[in-house]
Parts: C-alpha cells; sequence; structure tokens
C-alpha cells in the first residue's frame, strides 16, 4: 500500500520508509542509528516533518487517553485545530 499524494505529487525517494517506522521511533522501539536515520530524514525533509507532526500529535493522545499523562495541553490544542484545519476546505 502506498501512501497518499495529496498534495499533488509522490513523496521522495525513503519517505514512506520513513513515515511506516515513526510510530516504532516514537515508541523507542528502534536502536539508536535506525532512530537517528529516522530523525534526521525528518530534519531534512518537509513533507514527512508535516506528518510527523501530527501523527506524534495524535499518538499522544492516544496514550493521554490510555491513562498515560504524555500530551502537554499546548499539544493537545495544536492537534485539534490541525484536525479541524484538515476538515475545512482550502479555499472557501
Ligand atoms: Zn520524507
Amino acid at each position: 500500500m502506498r501512501m497518499s499524494d495529496e498534495n499533488g505529487g509522490t513523496l521522495p525517494e525513503g519517505c514512506e520508509h520513513v513515515l511506516e517506522r515513526v510510530y516504532e521511533f516514537l515508541d523507542h522501539e528502534l536502536d539508536e542509528a535506525s532512530g537517528d536515520a529516522i530523525r534526521q530524514h525528518l530534519v531534512d525533509c518537509e513533507p514527512c516533518l508535516d506528518r510527523f507532526d501530527v501523527e506524534q500529535a495524535v499518538k499522544a493522545l492516544v496514550n493521554r487517553c490510555c491513562g498515560n499523562d504524555l500530551a502537554p495541553d499546548h499539544l493537545r490544542a495544536r492537534v485539534l485545530s490541525r484536525l479541524a484545519q484538515a476538515r475545512q476546505t482550502p479555499s472557501a
């Protein structure tokens, strides 16, 4: 299965691989070298960083719902505003 190209183009080489492993990265399930590679890719790749930011926020919210207190209020506010933006049509 491929990532959708909703931004009007395919993601650069390596992005799908990174995005597939973002959750492992967030869970600290990757070894140091793999984690560094993903972090470095996110630093260099704006599309991935954008996705990562949203996914990290969503994941943090999920953890919070499950009883862990990992999502600061500013992060929750940020993801909620992101989701609200995503639901809006860009040119009303
Ligand atoms: Zn990327």
